[in-house]
This record gives structure tokens, C-alpha cells and sequence, in this order.
């Protein structure tokens, strides 16, 4: 079996163009434009590279998009008062702040003071608590754009097996709470799991988020499983150069899979998008106009 690709560079296009529809529509109807507002601290190249093309995403979908730039030794009360005045700006409906954040300001404390009605990265206790009650309004980006790959790549995912390897409040917990609700049958792997690769071989849907550079075999894999892998991986690619690939070893799992995801243009594409579906979410919510089906 040689697996199909699942192209998150095109779902991605697909949820964009909708949402270019939709807040085009929410314009002429409401008068309401969603606002992101970002905010970088210190000067971090990849976190540059990050919110600029947050900003673009934005600014090409027609919301309006503010960008605040810390410098390195800003202080944490200067970051949480520039958080609260988002908090209280009522043309903002989502404010991402960039992590990592410098070590003087607690990643906590900033989560602890924002507004989780304008939480767009579903980072906040109360959205980790809302997605545990079922009750969730803002997802977290990367595992929502996992589940529009798989709803769209395999339909209903009731009684399927998946397994998410991986535990973070980023990616693995949300990720599982949605393949949960999704009445998947749900195991959660970890460094302590044991006989991973059995483990593995038991799973229909098959979530890889560990961040080790194709630590997943492809005799893992159960034949015709659809892989997501969540990883991004840096490595020498000989003569000087580097390249992206994935927690999964990307050839061999495509041997015995039916769907896989690649590493880059996978779900890694779909998360900047999730963050625009969330704003546009978030402003309707705010407004208190009806959210529409995206
Ligand atoms: P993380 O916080 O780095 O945690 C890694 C997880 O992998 C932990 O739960 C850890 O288990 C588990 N793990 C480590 N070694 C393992 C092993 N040998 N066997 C089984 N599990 C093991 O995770 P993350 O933030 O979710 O990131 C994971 C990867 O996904 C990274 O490559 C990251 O760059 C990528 N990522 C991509 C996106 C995107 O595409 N936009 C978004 C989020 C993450 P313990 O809990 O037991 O330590």
C-alpha cells in the first residue's frame, strides 16, 4: 500500500477562502471587521518569521492587525498591562502573544491575565476547561487543524482507534479531548508508555507530537492507519544544509498507511489559518452575532 498524501497546503487555501467569504460578509452585514492583535517579545528569529506571517494571514483575509514589538528586556508588568489595554480595546477579538516569552515574564501570569474570550491560541485554563466540558468556542490551532484533515480525509471517526503520542497542553491534551469528542476510541502515549510500537500497530488514526526526528517507525504503523505527524524537525541535510522533517520516518510509514500527513505542507499548514478561523470565532462571539459554520 502506498498511502495517499493528506495536502494541508490545500484544506488550508479551502478554510481561507471561506473565511475570506465570511468576514467579507460580516463587514457588509454587522459593520464588524476582526481584529488580531499580536505581540512579540525580544528578538527571536523564528518568533519574527512566526507573527509576520500571522499578521499577513490576517491582513490578507481583510481583518484589521495590530503588532506589538517588546524589546528583550521588557518587564513581565509591562507585558501584562499591555495585555490588559488589548483586554479593554473592543476593535481587538483576539490577541496572541508570542512563546516562548524571555525567562523575567511567567508564561502563566500572561495567560492568567488574558481575557479568554480573546484567548485565539485556546491556551487559558478556562478554554482548556470549556474543551474538556464540551462546551469549547476557541480551539488550539494546530489540533483543530488536525481535525478538519481527518473529518475531511476519513468522515465519521466514531469507534476508531487513536492514539495520540504526546502529552503537551499545546498539541496532545486538546488534540485528544477532540478525537474524544469525536467519539473516537482515544489512547494518550508518553515517555513513560510502554511497548510504544505495539501500541501503535493497535491504531486506526495514528497522532504523532513528540518532537524526535522520525522516532515513529514505519512497522509501527497498522495497514491502511491514516498518520498525522505534528512534528518539526531541523536536521543536517549534508553540504551545509538543513531540512524540515517530522516525528514520523516519513517513506516507510507511506508504505503501510492509506493517509499521511508530510512534513512540511501537513498540519503544520493548517495552523496559522485555525488562528484567523478562532479571530473570526471570537469576533462574532464578542459582538454577539451569530458564529458561522466554518
Ligand atoms: P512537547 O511539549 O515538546 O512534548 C513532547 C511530548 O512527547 C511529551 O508529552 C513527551 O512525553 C513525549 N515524548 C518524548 N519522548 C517520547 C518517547 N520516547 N516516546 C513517547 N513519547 C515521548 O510537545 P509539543 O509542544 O506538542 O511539540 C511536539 C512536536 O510537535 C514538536 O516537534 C513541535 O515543533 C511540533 N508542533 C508543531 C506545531 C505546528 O505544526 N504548528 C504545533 C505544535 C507542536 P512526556 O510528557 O512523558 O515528557
Amino acid at each position: 500500500m502506498t498511502a495517499s498524501i493528506i495536502d494541508g497546503k490545500l484544506h488550508a487555501a479551502q478554510l481561507k477562502a471561506r473565511l475570506g467569504e465570511e468576514t467579507a460578509r460580516l463587514k457588509a452585514e454587522h459593520g464588524l471587521v476582526p481584529g488580531l492583535a499580536t505581540v512579540l517579545v525580544g528578538d527571536d528569529p523564528a518568533s519574527e518569521v512566526y507573527v509576520r506571517n500571522k499578521n499577513k494571514t490576517a491582513e490578507g483575509l481583510g481583518f484589521k492587525s495590530v503588532h506589538y514589538h517588546l524589546p528583550a528586556t521588557a518587564s513581565e508588568a509591562e507585558v501584562l498591562a499591555l495585555v490588559r489595554a488589548l483586554n479593554d480595546d473592543a476593535s481587538v477579538h483576539g490577541i496572541l502573544v508570542q512563546m516562548p516569552l524571555p525567562k523575567q515574564i511567567r508564561e502563566q501570569a500572561v495567560l492568567d491575565t488574558l481575557d479568554p474570550a480573546k484567548d485565539v491560541d485556546a491556551l487559558t485554563p478556562v478554554n482548556a476547561g470549556l474543551l474538556l466540558s464540551g462546551r469549547a468556542r476557541l480551539v488550539s490551532c494546530t489540533p483543530m487543524g488536525m481535525m478538519i484533515l481527518l473529518k475531511q480525509t476519513i468522515g465519521k471517526l466514531e469507534g476508531l482507534n487513536a492514539l495520540v503520542i504526546g502529552r503537551s497542553l499545546l498539541f496532545g491534551k486538546p488534540a485528544a479531548q477532540l478525537l474524544l469528542a469525536a467519539n473516537a476510541t482515544v489512547t494518550m502515549a508518553h515517555s513513560r508508555t510502554r511497548d510504544l510500537p505495539e501500541v501503535c500497530r493497535q491504531a486506526d488514526i495514528r497522532v504523532a507530537a513528540i518532537g524526535k526526528p522520525e522516532f515513529v517507525r514505519g512497522d509501527w504503523v497498522k495497514p491502511g492507519a491514516t498518520v498525522i505527524d505534528v512534528g518539526i524537525n531541523r536536521v543536517d541535510a549534508g553540504e551545509g544544509k538543513t531540512k524540515l522533517v517530522g516525528d514520523v520516518a516519513y517513506a516507510e510509514a507511506a508504505m503501510r498507511a492509506a493517509h499521511i500527513t508530510p512534513v512540511p505542507g501537513g498540519v503544520g499548514a493548517m495552523t496559522i489559518i485555525c488562528l484567523m478561523r478562532n479571530t473570526l470565532i471570537a469576533a462574532t462571539a464578542l459582538a454577539g452575532v451569530a458564529t458561522p459554520e466554518i
